[in-house]
């Protein structure tokens, strides 16, 4: 049937219909918030690209999940600020490192909360590179080996799922094997699987204190240009056994998260950047667009493409922008 007979506006009408016939809706549930821990004791390091976000030692950060879980997000993602580092990144597998620290305290006072751990170097080498450099280059398999007993350090301080995000060959077999033998077989891994090189990341690089000294990350991470390769990547991870994949970021790779979605069945995770979220920070304290209303619509957008979960800097404003609509409804 064509117009007249057809005509689609029936069904935008009302509220009623509309929230009827509507195919994606975020929720509370599918919102990882990051956040970055540092030394000390009552320290909040504010991120001044990431308005609202800080670094924060272990006990301000216990506080703010308690506020997170209060808002109805139960999952974080940690990030660490090491006192020290050092040339292979070998700090970031101490008993008492700071992410190790972190996880311990928040599992001591807060018990229904899911801490994800990102696994990687950068933040832990003096280089700032994501392993260990040989020749001016990233050595992919004595990386490998950090990355494995970072892992389960990080597991046996009581991390829920393991999130290797340095993008070398082979590293989900070998945490796997490493997890299975160290009896954490059921420890998730979330592979940072599509990771693109991406200029997105710069307030990240502040927040995380992890610029590369030198060069930059294109042997490793992803060309922006490729999405043949994403699933060449995700494929070999699921392979290796990776429980859940992600695609980072998110905007500008909508296409790859459609892609991996129509590929694969594996529930997929979504990266939503610093970069991305410093744009609409930077444009709404400008008055440029209406800030709410820009996080609803881009948050729909990345699940609208494929995404099951969205790790996003927004999730604090999100759960409150839906907690809002749910009070208007009555509910
Ligand atoms: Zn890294």
């Amino acid at each position: 049937m064509a117009f007249p007979q057809t005509r689609l506006r029936r069904l935008r009408k009302t509220d009623i219909i509309r929230s009827m016939v509507r195919e994606t809706v975020v929720s509370i549930d599918d919102l990882i918030m990051p956040l970055f821990v540092c030394p000390g004791t009552n320290v909040r390091n504010p991120i001044k690209s990431m308005p609202g976000n800080a670094q924060l030692s272990v006990d301000l950060l216990v506080e703010e999940c308690k506020k997170l879980v209060a808002l109805g997000i139960k999952s974080v993602l940690l990030f660490g600020i090491p006192e020290s580092k050092d040339e292979t990144g070998l700090i970031a597998c101490a008993h008492d490192g700071i992410v190790q620290q972190a996880v311990r305290a928040i599992k001591s006072e807060i018990d229904d909360i899911l801490i994800v751990v990102d696994v990687c170097n950068c933040e832990y080498t003096t280089h700032g590179h994501c392993g260990t450099v040989i020749n001016g280059d990233v050595d992919n398999d004595l990386t490998l080996e950090t990355l494995a007993k970072q892992s389960i350090s990080l597991a046996e301080a009581g991390a829920d799922i393991i999130a290797p995000s340095d993008m070398m060959d082979g590293r989900i077999g070998k945490i796997r094997e490493a997890l299975d033998k160290n009896g954490f077989h059921n420890t998730p891994i979330m592979a940072y699987s599509a990771k693109y090189a991406s200029g997105f990341y710069g307030p990240f690089r502040e927040a995380a204190e992890s610029a590369p000294k030198f060069g930059n990350r294109s042997t490793y991470q992803m060309d922006p240009a490729n999405s043949n390769e994403a699933l060449r990547e995700i494929e070999q991870d699921l392979i290796e056994g990776a429980d859940l994949v992600m695609v980072k970021p998110a905007l500008s790779y909508l296409d790859v998260i459609r892609r991996v979605k129509d590929t694969f069945n594996i529930p997929i995770v979504a990266y939503n950047v610093s970069g991305e979220f410093a744009m609409v920070k930077a444009a709404a304290s400008n008055g440029w667009i209406d800030e709410e209303r820009v996080i609803k619509e881009i948050l729909t957008s990345i699940k609208r493409a494929g995404a099951d979960i969205i790790i996003t800097y927004h999730a604090p404003q999100m759960a409150e922008i839906l907690k809002k609509e749910q009070q208007l409804k009555g509910i």
